[in-house]
């Protein structure tokens, strides 16, 4: 009999475990011909998300729990969840239920007719508001623009993918892991299943911008280094204004011997301007530079304090 495990990330979700926990229970229970294990991760939290799930866990040993010392990401509990999967494919869902546990079976279907990754893809998106809508929809766009792989459009972790797949990603040994990107890049067998994503369950996000803007950066980064190349692009560009404000400096001066207004302002805007594109250019390089570091430290990706059924 074939084994689906359930990878489920939490941190501050003690309104969602129990309804989270029936839910996906339900589900799976309802197909026959498999067995199935469901791994939640708490990253971390400090209300009684692990009190719960020690609960459950306590009558269930089909629930394994691992426990971070600390909050360490989301991309970092989906990370330890795949490590500890003994099935023969996983799906990686999100605790609040915005991603619906139902359409797992029809997820199992599509891998069982021969595709390594099914991607549950976003038709539509409930609970959020309409510029937040926008914003995701603008940054996969720029990353699918920008990336080196084929990153599919409007696509987040939600999916199911075969042993083969998590073999491969295990193995790699980089530490800021953005899963979306990394298994497109396999190269694996993927098909798309499209779905309508509901509102959450209950709480809310435990995505605030910085952790958004740290997911984007990571993708956008990790993914490609057309970034960099758009900085010397920049010194291009900036030379050839440069030249131009130099001749008309020039002109100015020899036709209508203007020389502090012109030198004034077109110092003004020179320094300003340069600097803007200077800092700008750093700042990219430096995004690049502290990942390399971060990398090069070899420090865990994440810290486990305490295992359940495992
Ligand atoms: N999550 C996590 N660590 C974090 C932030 C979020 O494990 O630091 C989990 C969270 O509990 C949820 C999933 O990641 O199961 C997605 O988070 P959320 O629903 O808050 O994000 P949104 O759907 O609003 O983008
Ligand atoms: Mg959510």
């Amino acid at each position: 009999m074939k084994k689906i495990s359930v990878i489920i990330p939490m941190y501050y979700e003690e309104e969602v475990a129990n309804e989270c926990y029936s839910r996906l229970t339900k589900v799976m229970s309802e197909l026959a011909e498999y067995t199935y294990e469901l791994i939640f991760v708490d990253d971390g939290s400090r209300d009684k998300t692990l009190t719960i799930l020690e609960d459950i866990a306590k009558s269930d040993d089909k629930v394994k729990i691992i426990s971070f010392a600390r909050n360490f990401g989301h991309q970092c509990a989906v990370s330890a969840g795949l490590y500890h999967v003994t099935g023969d494919a996983a799906v990686i869902i999100d605790a609040d239920l915005q991603d619906p546990p139902e359409i797992i079976p029809e997820m199992i279907k599509l891998w069982e007719e021969g595709n390594d990754i099914v991607y549950a893809k976003r038709r539509s998106r409930k609970g959020i508001s309409f510029l937040l809508k926008l914003a995701y929809k603008v940054f996969y766009r720029i990353l699918y623009f920008l990336s080196e792989v084929d990153i599919p459009l409007d696509t987040g972790d939600f999916r199911l993918v075969g042993k083969n797949v998590i073999d491969v990603v295990n193995s790699m040994p980089e530490h800021n892991k953005f899963f979306r990107g990394l298994f497109a890049w396999t190269g694996f067998k993927q098909i798309p299943f499209e779905y309508d994503r509901d509102a959450r369950f209950a709480g809310t996000t435990k995505y605030p911008l910085r952790k958004l803007i740290k997911l984007a950066l990571d993708g956008i980064i990790g993914f490609s280094s057309k970034p960099l190349k758009v900085v010397g692009q920049f010194g291009i560009v900036t030379i050839i204004i440069s030249i131009i404000i130099l001749l008309y400096s020039l002109i100015s001066f020899f036709m209508y011997r203007d020389t502090i207004t012109v030198g004034w302002t077109s110092l003004m805007v020179a320094i300003t301007f340069f600097s803007g594109v200077q800092l700008l250019s750093l700042w990219i390089m430096s995004e690049y530079i502290a990942r390399i570091y971060d990398e090069s430290k070899q420090r865990p990706p994440y810290i486990i304090s305490k295992k359940i059924n495992i």
